[in-house]
């Protein structure tokens, strides 16, 4: 017997606001046209996703694996994603119950069983890279930090010092386009910073944006060897572009590479 409606209840796929950096990867790779964005937010439609979970490993930053379990008749709006700072917490069994049951008229039992991915149509056996010893690294291998720091309220954000900043492209148009690429060193001071190659950071620009919120956080890759340029110095290097065009040629000028 089908449960009724107000009964299903789903892991409802969300992006986090605070870590995304709105790179649009999981809009361009979800199959079903499920993800959309505003100027602001990244959102995911309760109603289109399938969890084929395509968009989870291409995620730059881990914002897109994140899941609440909703009565799917209260499942988030994309409205009300789109107005989000933050992910809500996790509704507890009760509140969902209670929210079900207003549409139900009375609280009703939560089943037991929630529904899981749905089984792949294609064909194709899913791809387990664990399965392959390349990817698991030597015991010798250094260990990478992540989110040590961060903009959430249990993390804290560190500033840093530009201590060099060197242009390493030419001045004047080159092929009718302005190239302004510059190399920057940043130090940490004090503060810990472990970093190893490969690893990207996050840079927050000073600032509110248009609708007056603070401007969410930009990858930059991390341009030196994990003791920095100078060894026996808390630094860092960065080689940032300044963007001066959007992706359709007009002129702009992208807010976190222009204050870098
Ligand atoms: C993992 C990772 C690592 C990265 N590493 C680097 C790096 O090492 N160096 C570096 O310079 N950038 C790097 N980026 C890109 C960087 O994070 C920013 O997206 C980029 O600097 C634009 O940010 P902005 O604030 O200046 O522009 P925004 O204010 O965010 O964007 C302004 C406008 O420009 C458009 N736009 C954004 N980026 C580009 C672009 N590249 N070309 C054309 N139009 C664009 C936007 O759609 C928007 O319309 C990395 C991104 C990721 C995900
Ligand atoms: S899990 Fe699949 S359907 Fe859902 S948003 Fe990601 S790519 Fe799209
Ligand atoms: S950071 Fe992840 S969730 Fe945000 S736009 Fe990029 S792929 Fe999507």
């Amino acid at each position: 017997m089908n449960a009724p409606a107000e009964l299903v209840f789903i892991k409802q796929h969300l992006i986090d606001p605070e870590i995304c950096i709105r790179c649009n990867t999981c809009e361009a790779i979800c199959p079903v046209q499920a993800i959309t964005h505003d100027s602001r937010n990244y959102v995911v439609d309760a109603e289109k996703c399938n969890w084929c979970n395509d968009c989870i490993s291409p995620c730059p930053t881990g914002s897109i694996d994140n899941y609440r379990t909703m009565p799917r008749i209260k499942a988030y709006s994309l409205a009300e994603q789109l107005t989000w700072d933050e992910l809500p917490a996790e509704l507890s069994a009760a509140e969902r119950q209670a929210l079900a049951g207003d549409s139900a008229g009375e609280p009703r039992p939560e089943p037991a069983a929630e529904p899981v991915a749905q089984a792949d149509t294609t064909g194709q056996s899913a791809f387990n890279s664990a399965a392959f010893g390349a990817t698991v690294p030597p015991w010798s291998a250094a260990h990478a930090y992540t989110n040590l720091y961060g903009p959430k309220a249990a993390q804290k954000t560190v500033t840093a010092t530009v201590v060099g900043n060197v242009r390493v492209t030419e001045v004047g148009k080159q092929a009718g386009h302005d190239y302004d690429t510059h190399h920057i060193v940043l130090d940490f001071g004090s503060m810990p910073f472990p970093v190893l190659e490969g690893q990207s950071i996050g840079i927050i620009p000073p600032g509110a944006d248009d609708k007056g919120r603070p401007h969410h956080a930009r990858q930059y890759s991390i341009a030196s060897p994990r003791n920095g340029e100078r060894p026996g110095y808390n630094n860092l290097s960065l080689t940032i572009k300044r963007v001066l065009e959007d992706h359709q040629g007009q002129p702009v000028r992208g807010v976190a590479s222009n204050f870098m």
